[in-house]
């Protein structure tokens, strides 16, 4: 398997995480929509309902209306439902990590509906942690091996964009601005920075981190996240070399749980709600526009509309330029999610 690093500058890795059915789905008579081939495409809404194994079923008389015949999808990896948090980690963030090390700021998003599985994916469980933490723990390790020739200082910082305001989640206070420096880049003032002392600490941060995003029990689910939350990672680093004074080099991982793409049904949302679906929307839609204005080479001289949110503000200096970028779609195979899963193929689709 070819690797998924975005190899031309401006590109960014798609891959798609099929999360497994969970039990009510299972039980459910209800058939898979997605059918993985291999570990770059699969078929969603397939025309033979696959008889065998997890994707077992009969396609129900009440399925959804079909979107047209087996629909081919191709991605730079898709990860089945057996696939391990080590192995989604190993393609598709394991790789960027030496960008990071040689001083390029890099992005890995989860994107999808809400129980989909991107929080599954970026932050994990107490006995299966996710991206976040395989990361640091990488992180560590290869600082740790070349520690000769170079010093390094690790910091990270937990933050989320809800309503169009950016709150710290590790030290809550009230929403802080966005500055941009020249020197230093996207500058959230008045942000928390920590030094976890091991990955056991770094696990209790990112959970409690978790616990202060802003979620509200909607009708469809009790957690259904309203927020993008924004891991990132700062790497310093300076050569060792005895009295010569080295330059300071800086890289900034950060690494992003989206907020629930599905869409917010207008009858029955009215206030604070819709007006919290409008700006989840509005931001997503503004990162594809962003990623699909740095990929068209024409345009990579003129506008690139980091400015149409919050989101893609914050991250202006970590999309484009030499910045890698890997776009996670996750997704639930189950029927009952028919519109979320075939969106969530079409956006990333897009950010091919
Ligand atoms: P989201 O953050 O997209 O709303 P979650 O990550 O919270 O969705 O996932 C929804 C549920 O499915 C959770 O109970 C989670 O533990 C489970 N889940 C998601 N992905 C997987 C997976 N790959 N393997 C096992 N369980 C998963
Ligand atoms: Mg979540």
């Amino acid at each position: 398997m070819a690797s998924v690093l975005p190899t031309e500058e401006g590109n960014v890795a798609v891959v798609v995480r099929v999360r497994p059915q969970n039990q009510q789905e299972r039980e459910g008579s209800r058939h898979a929509v997605v059918q993985v081939i291999d570990d770059g495409m699969l078929v969603f809404d397939p025309e033979e309902p696959c008889l065998s194994g997890a994707f077992a079923g009969f396609r129900a008389h009440d399925a959804p209306r079909r979107k047209g015949k087996d629909l081919k999808f191709v991605f730079d990896r898709v990860f089945g439902e057996s696939a391990t948090q080590e192995e989604v980690f190993q393609h598709t963030t394991k790789e960027i990590l030496d960008g990071v090390l040689n001083g390029y700021n890099c992005s890995v998003f989860a994107y999808g509906a809400t129980g989909a599985g991107k929080t599954y994916t970026m932050l994990g469980s107490e006995t299966s942690p996710g991206i976040m933490y395989l990361t640091m723990v990488e992180l560590y390790k290869r600082i740790e091996a070349r520690k000769e020739e170079k010093t390094c200082e690790v910091l990270i910082s937990y933050q989320e964009v809800y309503n169009e305001q950016i709150h710290d989640l590790l030290e809550p206070k009230g929403p802080l601005a966005i500055r941009e420096d020249p020197e230093k880049g996207v500058v959230v003032q008045g942000l928390s920075f920590h030094q976890p002392k091991s990955a056991e600490q770094l696990l209790e941060m990112l959970a409690s981190g978790n616990k202060n995003r802003t979620q509200h029990p909607t009708d469809a689910n009790a957690t259904s996240s309203r927020s993008h939350a924004v891991f990132q990672i700062y790497v310093k680093q300076q050569d060792r070399v005895v009295g010569i004074t080295q330059d300071l080099q800086v890289a900034k991982m950060s690494l992003i749980d989206l907020a629930g793409s599905e869409r917010a049904s207008t009858t029955n949302t009215k206030g604070e709600r819709l007006r919290e679906g409008a700006n989840i929307n509005r931001s997503l839609l503004a990162l594809i526009n962003v990623i699909n204005a740095l990929a068209d080479a024409k345009s990579r001289k003129s506008h690139i509309p980091y400015r149409d949110s919050k989101l893609t503000r914050l991250l202006k200096d970590s999309l484009g330029g030499n910045c890698r970028t890997v776009m996670i779609a996750a997704i639930s195979p189950s029927a009952l999610a028919y519109e979320d899963t075939y969106n969530t193929l079409r956006y990333a689709n897009r950010a091919k």
